[in-house]
């Protein structure tokens, strides 16, 4: 089916009731952005900005993110790209960050990403205003990965205006627009989202962390691979609660996790009220070819019911409609 996802590649994500499904690709390197032409995708919905520092054998200086982050939008033109800051420590350990790689117990649940930015914030500085200088005269999106309470996306955005202040005060220009979002990977934010929604210009909920710690299994831990169910009644009630609160909040929300990569859970997703999906590129085709046979007022009518008084097999029961509805 290679060449009818090919040709589809200029048609809009439009389900039949007529629901525009912005599909997005996640990137992490300069040529990921290619992607962008082969696929036809809407922007870039999670730009993984770890890559770079994974792959250096010293930490990359501001020139270095600077240059990458310009190259990035250079190539995206006019199609947005969401930039989360740095997702490491943990298991994505670096050599070159003292204390980042001391032994943790449970590295997934450790020391990474906004927790470590926070505290080395030296390291956040630097990347803030190599994304603030990269994007002069555009649209900057900046995204903060493991937000467990508002106060960490509070004191991150604090950080990047201070520095957009910085850059601002040297006379250099800035970009037109900032816009904050946060990821939502951790359960405990959910429960006080109605918090920070105000603040919040989107949000993208990265399922496979947000499944690791939803099932407390493990994500690397083959065992376990098969064990939990994305189309589990538990996975999907948490996230169309996410998605109401969200969507009666008008903030964009979006999933950037592999989740959102699967048809039938793609499918799923927009039975949520999820219309904003960040995925491989791979996936872009098979995704959309679903999306433009997709009744997604009827299948939302049926997903209430399902989350409502869940069957016994509900992704046999969601299997089942999609087939019975020829999607
Ligand atoms: C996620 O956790 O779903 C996510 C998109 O982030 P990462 O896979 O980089 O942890
Ligand atoms: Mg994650």
């Amino acid at each position: 089916r290679r060449a009818e996802f090919a040709a589809m590649r200029d048609l809009p994500a439009i389900t039949t009731d007529g629901r525009r499904i912005a599909l997005m690709v996640n990137a992490g390197l300069a040529d990921d952005v290619a992607a962008l032409d082969v696929t036809g995708a809407d922007g870039i919905g999670l730009f993984r900005t770890e890559f770079q520092f994974l792959v250096s054998a010293t930490l990359p200086q501001r020139d270095r993110q600077q240059r990458l982050y310009k190259e990035v939008l250079d190539r995206a033109g006019d199609r947005p790209v969401i930039f989360r800051t740095v997702d490491i420590g943990g298991d994505k350990a670096l050599p070159y960050l003292t204390h980042a790689s001391e032994n943790e117990e449970n590295p997934a649940m450790g020391w990474r990403a906004i927790r470590l930015a926070l505290e080395r914030d030296a390291l956040m500085k630097v990347q803030a205003r190599a994304l603030i200088e990269a994007a002069a005269g555009r649209t900057l999106n900046v995204m903060f990965p493991m937000i467990s309470e508002p106060w960490e996306f509070t004191a991150a955005h604090a950080l990047f205006e201070r520095q957009r202040a910085w850059v601002q005060g040297r006379g250099r220009p800035l970009p037109t627009l900032i816009r904050y979002g946060t990821m939502l990977e951790v359960p405990a934010l959910a429960e006080v989202l109605d918090l920070l929604l105000p603040q919040l210009d989107f949000l993208s909920v990265g399922t496979n962390d947000l499944t690791q710690f939803l099932f407390a299994a493990d994500r690397a831990n083959p065992k376990l691979a098969e064990r939990y169910d994305w189309l589990s009644p538990a996975i999907l009630r948490f996230l169309a609660r996410v998605a109401r609160e969200c969507n009666a909040a008008s903030v964009p929300i979006a999933v950037c996790g592999e989740m959102g990569g699967r048809t039938l859970e793609a499918m799923a997703l927009i039975g949520l009220g999820i219309e904003r999906l960040s995925i491989t590129p791979a996936a872009i085709g098979p995704v959309k070819a679903m999306i433009r046979t997709l009744d997604a007022a009827a299948l939302r009518a049926c997903m209430s019911g399902w989350l409502a008084q869940p069957p016994p097999d509900l992704r046999a029961a969601i299997r089942d409609w999609a087939l019975r509805n020829e999607v």
